[in-house]
């Protein structure tokens, strides 16, 4: 490919949102984009830094790749697209990555290096996670709202029953506490009903702008109300906040759900150690392009002590009805997450560094930034 000159190759190569190593025929470092140094996390300060340098030194930490780039160099030539596993940093799981792989080659055709470009795949192994997430809650509410149709109706029928059942019992206490207990169980079965109707009708959002730390401070408190809890808390929240614009209600069962979570899960498990992290920040969500950003979300944690969710639950626990609790009904995660899909947010679930869970909401922010935008204009113009 003709090239006007070096600089203009140089900024060609910087360009690229996809990274891009190159190794010579010696096994320098020819090319190193941003994009690559950044996911890759090779020593040096920047990309700059280690261009010239051995290949096997410069990316060691990054054995898989380093040994695919040598294998191009060496003929053999990578299959048209493939995949591997990067090496993460500290205890973090490195990001997969989408790769092509060819020799550099000459005008004449010999061999004078080799190429990967690849591709951040995390982005695109979330959003196939949401929605196979998504079409599982859509048949479970299908499913839901054929059994409700069915239930209902002898559920209320059995309501009637026991009106009956009582009047005819009159002056019999010990029939009637049985009776009276029936009843119980009989509404607590159309309550389940009932929820799990939830999942089939779309989220209606009122949406208002919320200032987003009452907003938390409200949800602990009161979760703090639903379960006593006397561990530390810190908080971690970011100065000056934009507003946001969403449901301020239904967010805060959101997050009153997740803050009851993290303090039961440390009851439950009797943790010596109790504490619990809220944050509230701004961070820039990733593109589906190598490691590029986009537009800004505000992210809400919550992080606790207990014992975390291991591996293999850690899709299940957002499967409405699923709970570990004896008195759990397992539709909190299922519904927040519902409830933040219809902001264009997710609920994201990792373990903490210390060993309990980490939930994040991110929630798109440019909307409510509009918004908050709009109200001062129109503050300022009615003054
Ligand atoms: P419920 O609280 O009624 O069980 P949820 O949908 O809110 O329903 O939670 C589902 C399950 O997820 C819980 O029963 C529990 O096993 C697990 N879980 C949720 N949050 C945490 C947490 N912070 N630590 C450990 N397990 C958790």
């Amino acid at each position: 490919m003709p090239v006007r000159d070096s600089l203009y190759a140089g900024w060609l190569v910087g360009s690229i949102r996809s990274g891009l190593v190159a190794i010579d025929e010696t096994g320098a470092l020819a090319a190193l984009n941003d994009a690559a140094h950044r996911l890759l996390g090779c020593a040096g300060s920047g990309a700059d830094a280690v261009i010239g340098q051995d290949c096997r030194a410069a990316l060691a930490s990054q054995p898989a790749l380093l040994e695919r780039l040598l294998q191009t160099l060496d003929g053999h030539e990578a299959p048209g697209r493939a995949e591997l596993s990067l090496v993460g940093r500290g205890d973090r799981p490195g990001p997969t990555i989408g790769y092509t792989a060819a020799a550099v080659r000459d005008d004449e055709g010999v061999v004078r290096g080799a190429v990967l470009q690849f591709r951040d795949l995390t982005p695109y192994e979330r959003t196939a996670e949401q929605d196979r997430l998504r079409d599982r809650l859509a048949a479970l509410g299908e499913m839901a709202a054929g059994l409700a149709h069915e239930i209902r109706n002898p559920l209320a029928g059995m309501e009637i029953l026991t009106g009956l059942l009582r009047r005819r019992l009159g002056e019999r206490p010990e029939e009637l506490a049985l009776v009276n207990e029936l009843s119980a169980e009989i509404r607590r079965a159309a309550q389940t009903v009932t929820e799990s109707l939830e999942f089939v009708r779309p989220v209606a959002l009122r949406c208002d702008l919320v200032d987003p730390i009452e907003l938390l401070e409200e949800s602990f408190a009161k979760a703090r109300a639903r379960v006593p809890f006397s561990g530390d808390v810190e908080r971690d929240y970011a100065e000056s906040l934009p507003a946001l614009y969403a449901d301020g209600e239904r967010l805060e069962c959101v997050l009153t759900n997740l803050i009851v979570n993290a303090m039961e899960a440390m009851e439950e498990a009797g943790s010596t150690r109790r504490w619990l992290r809220l944050g509230v920040g701004v961070e820039r969500g990733e593109d589906l392009d190598a490691g590029a950003e986009r537009d800004p979300e505000l992210v809400f944690s919550v992080a606790d002590a207990g014992p975390g969710i291991s591996d293999d639950l850690r899709e299940r626990v957002f499967y409405p009805f699923f709970t570990t609790k004896e008195a759990g009904t397992g539709v909190g995660l299922a519904q927040a997450q519902k409830i933040i899909a219809g902001h264009g947010g997710r609920l994201e679930l990792t373990a903490d560094a210390g060993g309990g869970a980490l939930f994040r909401v991110r929630l798109p922010l440019s909307a409510g930034e509009s918004a908050a935008h709009d109200l001062q204009a129109n503050q300022r113009g009615a003054a």
